[in-house]
């Protein structure tokens, strides 16, 4: 697994709990207010820190922090993710995993493992929305798939949207409902532009939602 980065101590990724994060390199979207390119666009990688580094921290920090969040980049990109959860869940730490679900076959033998304590999947739009959020022709039957496995899994899960003007529309939200066919556990993150995107173009768009619009949204969702 190529690690791209540590965050220590996190009182806001993994809800309820104190967490460290683990950031790994890589991914096959190009969502275009990805505020992560270094973990998205092999030319920006930073040097990995090794696995082993990690795991030396984690043993140190045994008793001191609740949970490991795994996020991206994307997770599941990397075939020894398994055995790194497996590593950190044998020190007794929850773990939570962040994935774009564009990849149900690694994610299947995970939930049916039941490897981790939560898993969180963005729903980058509707599929008619994909493309234009995810920046790819992206897989919309492995969307799908993962999608219904992770309800199926009886593991914490949930779903999260990110919503920008130009990117995801009111339309597309009632889409995605329709798509998760009623789960409650769907939440909306309101996108925002500031600081680094992984394509400038970006800027150039509608931009974010108002505060108006952003209470209209969050009003349909659930
Ligand atoms: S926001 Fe998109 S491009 Fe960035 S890490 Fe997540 S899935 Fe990949």
């Amino acid at each position: 697994m190529l690690i791209g980065g540590l965050l220590k101590f996190s009182l806001i990724d993994y809800p309820g709990k104190v967490a460290a994060v683990v950031f790994t390199q890589g991914c096959n979207y190009r969502c275009p207010f990805c505020h992560n390119p270094e973990l998205v666009l092999p030319e920006s990688f930073n040097t990995p820190i090794p696995v082993e580094d990690v795991m030396a921290f984690l043993a140190q920090r045994r008793g001191q922090l609740q949970g490991v969040v795994i996020t991206g980049g994307e997770p599941t990109l990397h075939d020894d993710l398994k055995d790194v959860i497996r590593r950190i869940k044998a020190m007794g730490f929850l773990v939570k995993l962040d994935t774009n679900g564009s990849r149900p076959d690694m994610l299947v033998d995970i939930l049916n493992e039941k490897l981790v304590d939560l898993v969180a999947m963005d729903i980058k739009s509707s599929l008619q929305g994909y493309c234009k959020a995810t920046g790819v022709k992206a897989d919309l039957e492995c969307v799908k798939r993962s999608i219904a496995l992770i309800k199926a899994s009886g593991v914490a899960h949930l779903f999260r949207t990110t919503v920008l003007r130009g990117i995801v529309s009111e339309e597309n939200v009632h889409q995605i409902k329709a798509l998760l066919e009623g789960t409650k556990n769907y939440k909306l993150q309101r996108g925002n532009l500031n600081g680094r995107v992984l394509n400038r173009d970006i800027l150039d768009g509608p931009g974010e939602y108002s505060d108006m619009e952003w209470e209209r949204l969050k009003g349909l969702v659930f």
